[in-house]
C-alpha cells in the first residue's frame, strides 16, 4: 500500500484520509514498530514513510510548507499513529508541537533555518529541560551567559528523547537555560537553538528503557557551549513561558492522545480476542465477566476522548488550556494503564508473549506515564489553580 497525504484534499476529505491511515497503520506500521522494538533500530525507511503520510506536515502552518489542520482536526489522526506506539508514534507526536516555539516567536531568520526543514523532515528537533541533579523548570541548573555575540551555555540534560541514531541524535535541540540572575525565577530562563555541531556541546546515551526502543535517549552536556545571540527565541527571560505556552501544553495534550490511541488499540486486540478465544465450550466474549471488563475499558476511553476533543477546541480558539491538558496527561495516563492491565487479562498468559501486539503496547502504557511530567507534577498543576482562586 503506498499512502501519500498529496492523494487527499484536507480537510474536505479527512475521513477518506483516516480510513486510508488506519489500513496503513495495521499493514505496514504496526509490522514496522514491532521490528523496531524487537530489533532496537529504526529502519531508514521509517521517517520518509511516515512524512509521505502527512504526519508531519498535516499539523503545521502551510507558509511553511506544513498542510494547516487545526488541533481539532488532527487529534484523530494522531490517536491512530498513538495506536501504533513507540518510535513512530513519537514522530508526529514530536511534530505536533514542536514546530510552534520558533513559529510563535522566532525571527524569520529562525524560520528560514529551522522552521521550513523541520516541516520537510529533512531537519529533526528535540527539546531539552530535564535535568540529572534537580527539579525540571525554576529549579534547572543549566546556565546561559551572554558574551559578545553570543551564549556561553554550561550544564547537563539527560532522559533526552532524540530523533535519530547516536551518531546523529538530531539536527538541532531547544534548550532551556538561565541565561539571567536566578533570582528572577521563572523570567530568568531563555530558550536557545543548539545545533548538534555546536562546540562545546556533547552527548552520551542512556541504558535502555521498559518501552521506545530504537533509538537510546541522552544525557546532553554543554561545557562552554557556544550558541550564537540569534539562536536565542523570543526574548531573554521568556523561555518558560514559551515552553510552556507553545510546546509543553499542546505537547501534554498529545501525550494524552497517544494513550487514548494506545488504549481504544487495546481494546480493539481485547475484542477480537475474546471473541475466538473459547474456555469450556463457549467464547470468553460471551462470559458476563468479560464482557464488564469491556464495558469499563470502552467508558474509559469514551471519557477520555471527550477530554482530548475539548482541548482541541480549546486550543484552536487560541485559549491556553494548560490546567485541562494536565488533566489530559494524567486521565490519559490511567486510562492506557487500566485498559492495558485489561487487555492483559482477557488474553490470559500469551498476552505476556512477545509474539503478540499487546504485550509492546503494554509496556508503551509504562512509559507514557512519565513523558511530560509525573502524575504528581500534573496534580500540583490543576490542584494550584484550583485553590487559587
Ligand atoms: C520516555 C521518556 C522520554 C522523555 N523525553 C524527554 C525529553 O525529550 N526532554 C525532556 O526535557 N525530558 C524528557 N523526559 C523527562 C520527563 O519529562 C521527566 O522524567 C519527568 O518530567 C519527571 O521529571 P524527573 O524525572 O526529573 O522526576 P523527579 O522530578 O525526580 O520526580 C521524582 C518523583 O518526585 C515527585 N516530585 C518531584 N518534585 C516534586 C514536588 N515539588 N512536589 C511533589 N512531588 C514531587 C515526582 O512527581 C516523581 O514522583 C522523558 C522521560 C521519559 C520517561
Amino acid at each position: 500500500m503506498n499512502l501519500k497525504v498529496s492523494d487527499f484534499k484536507i480537510p474536505e476529505e479527512l475521513e477518506e484520509y483516516k480510513k486510508a491511515l488506519v489500513k496503513f497503520a495495521r499493514e505496514v506500521l504496526d509490522p514496522l514498530a514491532d521490528k523496531i522494538d524487537k530489533e532496537d533500530s529504526v529502519p531508514e525507511k521509517v521517517l520518509p514513510l511516515v512524512r509521505d503520510a502527512g504526519l508531519i506536515a498535516l499539523p503545521c502552518p502551510k507558509e511553511y510548507g506544513g498542510m494547516g489542520l487545526s488541533l481539532s482536526q488532527w487529534w484523530p489522526i494522531m490517536e491512530i499513529a498513538g495506536g501504533v506506539g513507540g518510535n513512530i508514534r513519537l514522530i508526529p507526536h514530536n511534530s505536533s508541537a514542536m514546530w510552534k516555539m520558533i513559529y510563535a516567536r522566532g525571527t524569520e531568520e529562525q524560520k528560514r533555518k529551522y522552521l521550513l526543514p523541520f516541516v520537510k523532515a529533512e531537519k529533526l528537533a528535540s527539546f531539552a529541560l530535564t535535568e540529572p541533579d534537580c527539579g525540571s523548570g525554576t529549579d534547572i541548573q543549566t546556565t546561559a551567559t551572554k558574551q559578545g555575540d553570543h551564549f556561553i551555555l554550561n550544564g547537563r540534560k539527560h532522559l533526552i528523547t532524540p530523533r535519530g541514531p547516536l551518531a546523529k541524535p538530531f539536527d538541532f535541540c531547544h534548550v532551556v537555560a538561565y541565561s539571567k540572575d536566578r533570582s528572577l525565577r521563572g523570567k530568568g530562563i531563555s530558550m536557545f537553538i543548539v545545533d548538534v555541531d555546536a562546540p562545546g556541546f556533547s552527548w552520551s546515551p542512556m541504558p535502555d528503557f521498559i518501552g521506545l526502543h530504537g533509538y537510546p535517549h541522552l544525557v546532553l552536556n554543554f561545557n562552554n557551549c557556544i550558541v550564537p545571540a540569534e539562536n536565542l527565541i523570543g526574548e531573554e527571560g521568556n523561555g518558560l513561558d514559551l515552553a510552556l505556552e507553545t510546546f509543553l501544553t499542546p505537547s501534554r495534550w498529545s501525550i494524552g492522545i497517544s494513550c487514548l490511541g494506545l488504549a481504544q488499540r487495546m481494546l480493539e486486540l481485547a475484542i477480537e480476542h475474546s471473541k475466538v478465544r473459547v474456555t469450556f465450550g463457549k467464547t470468553i466474549a460471551s462470559r458476563q465477566a468479560i464482557q464488564q471488563i469491556l464495558a469499563e475499558m470502552a467508558t474509559n476511553i469514551y471519557a477520555l476522548r471527550m477530554m482530548i476533543a475539548d482541548v482541541g477546541l480549546k486550543l484552536d480558539r487560541g485559549l491556553n488550556p494548560a490546567v485541562e491538558a494536565s488533566m489530559c496527561k494524567n486521565f490519559g495516563d490511567k486510562v492506557s494503564r487500566q485498559v492495558s492491565d485489561a487487555a492483559l487479562e482477557i488474553y490470559g498468559g500469551i498476552g505476556a508473549c512477545s509474539a503478540y501486539p499487546i504485550e509492546r503496547l503494554y509496556r508503551e502504557a509504562r512509559t507514557l506515564w512519565l513523558e511530560e511530567g509525573t502524575p504528581t507534577i500534573h496534580g500540583l498543576i490543576i490542584s494550584r489553580d484550583l485553590l487559587s482562586s
